[in-house]
């Protein structure tokens, strides 16, 4: 979901800007109202995310899946390793691009639980030297999530990557121990192709100098987003999903409503004498995508269908994973959940 209040000032200014009687996607993207948007955008992710001067804040595109590839070919060197905590589909598809450029370890997978939980602080631990730790902060498919950034046991010389696709500005959490975050927008903060990258200046400055301009993170900030024609529409719609979120309360308060939402969900999970199995272990779960099961997939397909009737659209969980998924993004309203907390008790109710 995006804001509906987002939405509705987009659809204005697709028509027309700043009174300006042309529509953001007709406007020059180096021309002034462009660069009030721009400026507003950067600001606006500042204000939320709390990141100073010590940070590049990048506009830019391909999902975040071109990142998977673009990270290691900046950051990796063959003679390098690079290190991963594997919990899932979107650590597995990163780790594919990594090794493509040099050794990889998988300093932790969550295989053997079934990926049902994350890694303790004392589990994961990089090898010394690596040339970065990826991980993603909120597993979308699986339903798991870190409390915190790992590292405690991964030295701190080791630069921190984080995928925070799909819990970006959905919690407070530590930002500043990074070295990098990317996320796609389409969850918490805008429109899908767009990507949001934080990356420290001094970690930016290790990358490689002669790679194509396009597939550089140094020339992407250098030129300030703007190397070529940016997705003008995409970058306004961060900038008024971050305008929101401050307007909501910023970060702190988006959590607090994140939790409340999700835990309705679980509620109705664990009250649900064994009706419904949540996929993940407690400790690891989601705020944002609530993963469960129903006794057998064909209950699963009637629960997915029934809701939909109802109106509580795209809950059939990843056709990888399978079993039910809500995602409760930022933009879902406690009454969302509310709804489907009780149709989850009736529908146990009448066939359990
Ligand atoms: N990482 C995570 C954690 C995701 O949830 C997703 C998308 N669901 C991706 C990466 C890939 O994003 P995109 O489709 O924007 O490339």
């Amino acid at each position: 979901m995006v804001p509906e209040s987002v939405l509705l000032q987009l659809r204005e200014e697709l028509w027309s800007i700043d009174g300006t009687g042309i529509g953001i996607a007709e406007h020059s993207h180096r021309g002034p109202v462009f660069d009030r948007v721009l400026e507003d955008a950067t600001d606006a992710v500042r204000a939320v995310s709390g990141l100073g001067d010590a940070w590049e804040i990048l506009f830019l595109q391909g999902g975040a899946t071109m990142h998977f590839a673009l990270i290691p070919l900046n950051f990796h060197r063959p003679e390098r390793t690079a290190a991963f905590l594997d919990t899932g589909v979107w650590t597995q598809k990163a780790i594919v691009e990594a090794r493509r450029i040099g050794p990889v370890e998988v300093a932790w997978s969550g295989e053997r639980f079934g990926w049902n939980r994350v890694p303790g602080p004392d589990e994961a631990r990089a090898p010394d030297g690596a040339v970065y730790l990826h991980y993603c902060t909120n597993n979308t498919i699986e339903g798991t999530r870190y409390d915190a950034p790992p590292g405690v046991a991964t030295g701190e010389s080791v630069p921190l990557i984080a995928d925070a696709s799909s819990d970006i500005f959905g919690r407070r959490y530590d930002l500043d121990r990074h070295a990098l975050v990317f996320a796609g927008a389409q969850k918490n903060i805008g429109l899908s192709g767009n990507v949001l990258v934080l990356v420290r200046k001094d970690f930016l400055a290790t990358a490689r100098s002669d790679l194509p301009p396009m597939l550089s993170y140094r020339e992407h900030a250098r030129a300030g987003s703007r190397l070529n024609t940016p997705n003008t529409v995409g970058i306004r719609a961060i900038g008024l999903c971050c305008r929101w979120l401050l307007a909501e309360g910023g970060v702190a308060a988006i959590e607090a409503r994140n939790a409340a939402k999700a835990r309705l969900l679980y509620e109705a999970i664990d009250g649900s004498g064994g009706f419904y199995r949540g996929c993940a272990e407690r400790s690891s779960r989601s705020h944002m995508n609530v993963t469960f099961r129903l006794p057998e997939a064909s209950l699963e397909t009637r629960f997915v269908d029934e809701a939909a009737a109802q109106g509580l659209d795209g809950l059939a969980g990843h056709r990888s994973f399978g079993g039910v998924r809500a995602s409760i993004y930022n933009a879902m309203p406690l009454a969302g959940c509310e709804a489907l907390a009780s149709f989850m008790r009736e529908f146990a109710r009448s066939r359990g």
